[in-house]
């Protein structure tokens, strides 16, 4: 099975240091969406994994959430893309759980979910905590440039062997490439 695990604020979407608190503040980047259908068609199974500590913060409802993901599925779904399932952590920074990248713990929870072995699978985001996730999971991570990705690039912490591409179009085109 190909899998693809996703950051989604700055690798789908434009980000915000104010939050994506409502579906009309969600603005997929240029190129986002018709990437993730290119996969979709290619048979690769996309899931997105995104830190939501707005939730936790009081800037949106978990309602809010699913009514800004219905949008996602809406605008993907409309280029002919899919997504498989979005998994994300509603905690906040001093909550202490298991999910919020850095830590790998959505990684592991979709590992579950399909029930493999999600060593190498690839996991791209744009910030440092992406990439340490992914790390920590075992996962290959891919950093995009869009959203935090430039300033991560010069991240001294940046692990070694972190693949970097301009933006989710470009990544989409090595994994294809590849097959
Ligand atoms: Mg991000
Ligand atoms: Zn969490």
């Amino acid at each position: 099975m190909k899998l693809a695990i996703l950051d989604r604020d700055g690798v789908i979407n434009q980000d915000s240091d104010e939050y994506i608190k409502s579906p009309d503040e969600w603005i997929a980047l240029p190129g986002s969406l018709e990437a993730i259908a290119r996969l979709s068609r290619a048979n690769w199974r996309v899931v997105i994994a995104s830190n939501q500590s707005g939730v936790a913060r009081g800037l949106f409802s978990m309602d809010t959430l699913n009514a800004i993901h219905a949008k996602l599925r809406r605008e993907l779904a409309h280029v002919g893309g899919t997504v498989d399932a979005i998994f994300i952590c509603p905690h906040g920074p001093d909550d202490g759980c298991a999910c919020r990248k850095p830590k790998p713990g959505m990684l592991f929870d979709i590992a579950g979910r399909y029930d493999i072995d999600i060593k190498n699978v690839p996991a791209v985001g744009d910030s440092l905590r992406d990439v340490q996730a992914a790390v920590a999971a075992n996962c290959t991570p891919w950093l995009v440039l869009t959203g935090n990705g430039e300033k991560t690039r010069n991240h001294p912490d940046l692990p070694a062997g972190t693949q970097i591409r301009t933006d989710l179009a470009a990544v989409a085109d090595a994994w294809l490439s590849e097959e």
